[in-house]
C-alpha cells in the first residue's frame, strides 16, 4: 500500500442483548428456532398493531455510548425509513434519523490511535430473505430485533487500523454487557466504506460500501481487496463508482451489487406511534454507574504488570480481565502467563474459561512458584489440575503433593544428594573435567542431581550447591 492514500469510514450494527424484541415482546434470541416462530403481530406488520418500546433497550444504548466515550443525549426521537423489501412488511424500518440517542464520542485502538464516533443511533432489525434454487422464503424471526448502528468518522486509514477499530468496538460492547457478541450469528455487522486518493488531494476519493462483512479478518481482507480494485482503475485513469459491493469469503473478492449514484430518498418522517424520548440526568447515571471495566480501563490498570502483547491476547477474554482482578498484586504477572500460554493453548480452553480456578488457588500457585516450591513444569501441572472435574476445587499445595512435584528445597537433603552424585564414580570424569576449567559439564552434574532426586530438586539450588563442593 504506497501510491494512494486510503480513507475508511465503518459503519457497525451492534444486536443488543435484551430478553425481548426492540417494539414486541417476543424472545429476541433466534439462534435455533425454527423460521417464524419469533414473531408478533408487530413484526409482521399487521394493521392497526402498534409498536411499544423496550426499556430495557434504552438502557443497553446508554452503556453503549459509555462504552464509547459519547455523550448521551437526553432528547431522542423514531423516524420511519420508508423502502419496500419483501423482508420489512411495514414498508419502513423504525430508526432515529433526526435525534439519535448517542451523539460524538471516540474509541482508543490498541496502537494509541483514536477513531472518532460520528453518532450510534437505535433502530430495528429487518427479516431475512433466504434464497432457493426458484424461490425465495422469508423468515421475520430477526424483524424488530433492537440495534444500535454506530458511525465513525473517516479516521481510519489501513486494513489493519480497520480490523483494530473493528475489534475493539466488538470488545468494548462485550464488555459493557451490551450484545452478546456472538459474530458468527450475526451480532455484530460491518460496512466499511473506502475510498482512495492521492496525498495531499483536497478531497476524498468516490467511495465504495462493502456491506455487512461479520469477521474482523474479512473486514482486513475486504480493505485490502479494495485497495488493489481501486488503485488499479485510478491507475488507468478510469474513474471509481459510488457504490455498494458484497463480499466472497471463499474467492476474496468484493462484487458488485448496486450503484449508489443517486441518493436514495427514503422520506423520513417523525415515528406518530412512539413518544420521543426524554431521560432524566439521575435515569442516565444509574445505567452508567452498572458499566463495568472496560477494556481500556484494564490496559490503564495492568499497564507495566503485564506485558503488553500478552494483555492484548487476554484482553479477548472479559472473564480472565475479571479473574486478574481479583488475583493478589505479587501474583499478576504469573497468572498471566499461564492464562495466555498454559489456558488459551489448550484444546478445551472454551469449557475451561467458563471453570476458572479462585482467586486463592491463583494467588497460592503464584507465591509456591515464587519460593521455588515448584519449577515452572511442576507449576503448569498444577494449574491445569484446577480444571479437573475431580481435584480442580483442592488447593494448589494438595494437588502438588499429589502429583509429587514440590521441589527439594531442603539444602540438608539436597547437599545429601549432591555428596551422593559426586562420590558416584559415573560423575568422576566429568569432576575432574569441571576442576580443569570445562564449565559446559556443571549441566551434567545438576542432571545427574535432579535425576537422583527424581525431578525434586530445585535446579538452582542445586547448581548452587555443586560449585561450593567442587571448590
Ligand atoms: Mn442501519
Amino acid at each position: 500500500m504506497s501510491k494512494y492514500e486510503i480513507t475508511i469510514g465503518i459503519e457497525c450494527h451492534v444486536q443488543l442483548a435484551t430478553k425481548t424484541k426492540l417494539f414486541s415482546e417476543v424472545d429476541n434470541d433466534a439462534r435455533d428456532k425454527e423460521p417464524n416462530t419469533c414473531v408478533s403481530p408487530v413484526d409482521y406488520a399487521l394493521p392497526g398493531m402498534l409498536p411499544r418500546l423496550n426499556q430495557e433497550a434504552i438502557k443497553l444504548a446508554i452503556r453503549a455510548g459509555k462504552a464509547m466515550n459519547a455523550k448521551i443525549n437526553s432528547y431522542s426521537r423514531f423516524d420511519r425509513k420508508h423502502y419496500y423489501y419483501p423482508d420489512l412488511p411495514k414498508g419502513y424500518q423504525i430508526s432515529q434519523f433526526y435525534h439519535p440517542i448517542i451523539g460524538e464520542g471516540f474509541i482508543v485502538l490498541p496502537d494509541g490511535s483514536k477513531v472518532r464516533i460520528e453518532h450510534a443511533h437505535m433502530e430495528e432489525d429487518a427479516g431475512k430473505l433466504n434464497h432457493y434454487d426458484t424461490y425465495s422464503l422469508v423468515d421475520l424471526n430477526r424483524a424488530g430485533t433492537p440495534l444500535i448502528e454506530i458511525v465513525s468518522m473517516p479516521d481510519i486509514h489501513s486494513a489493519k487500523q480497520a480490523h483494530d477499530y473493528c475489534k475493539e468496538l466488538w470488545r468494548a460492547m462485550t464488555y459493557a454487557g451490551v450484545t452478546i457478541g456472538d459474530l458468527y450469528n450475526g451480532n455484530m455487522r460491518f460496512d466499511v466504506n473506502i475510498s482512495l486518493a492521492l496525498p495531499g488531494a483536497k478531497e476524498l476519493g468516490k467511495r465504495a460500501e462493502i456491506k455487512n462483512l461479520n469477521s474482523f479478518r474479512s473486514v482486513e481482507r475486504a480493505v485490502e481487496y479494495e485497495y488493489e480494485r481501486q488503485s488499479k482503475l485510478l491507475d488507468k485513469g478510469e474513474p471509481v463508482r459510488q457504490e455498494t459491493r458484497g463480499w466472497n469469503d471463499a474467492t476474496g473478492k468484493t462484487t458488485f451489487q448496486r450503484s449508489k449514484e443517486e441518493a436514495q430518498d427514503y422520506r423520513y418522517m417523525p415515528e406518530p406511534d412512539i413518544p420521543p424520548i426524554r431521560l432524566s440526568e439521575e435515569f442516565i447515571n444509574e445505567e452508567l454507574a452498572q458499566v463495568p471495566l472496560l477494556p481500556q480501563d484494564y490496559r490503564n490498570k495492568f499497564a507495566g504488570k503485564i506485558p503488553e502483547d500478552i494483555l492484548e491476547v487476554l484482553l479477548d477474554y472479559p472473564q480472565l480481565m475479571t479473574k486478574l482482578q481479583e488475583v493478589a498484586e505479587p501474583a499478576i504477572k504469573r497468572v498471566a502467563n499461564w492464562f495466555a500460554s498454559v489456558l488459551l493453548a489448550e484444546e478445551k480452553s472454551v469449557e475451561m474459561l467458563e471453570n476458572l480456578p479462585s482467586a486463592k488457588q491463583l494467588d497460592d500457585l503464584a507465591d509456591m512458584t515464587e519460593k521455588q516450591e515448584l519449577s515452572s513444569t511442576g507449576a503448569k501441572e498444577v494449574f491445569l489440575k484446577f480444571f479437573d472435574p475431580q481435584m480442580g476445587k483442592k488447593d494448589a499445595h494438595t494437588i502438588a503433593k499429589e502429583l509429587n512435584v514440590i521441589q527439594e528445597n531442603d539444602t540438608g537433603a539436597l547437599e545429601k544428594i549432591v555428596d551422593d552424585v559426586l562420590a558416584d564414580p559415573a560423575c568422576a570424569q566429568a569432576v575432574a573435567d569441571f576442576k580443569a576449567g570445562s564449565e559446559k559439564v556443571i549441566g551434567f552434574l545438576v542432571g545427574q542431581v535432579m535425576k537422583a532426586s527424581r525431578g525434586k530438586a530445585n535446579p538452582g539450588a542445586a547448581q548452587k550447591i555443586l560449585r561450593e563442593k567442587l571448590k
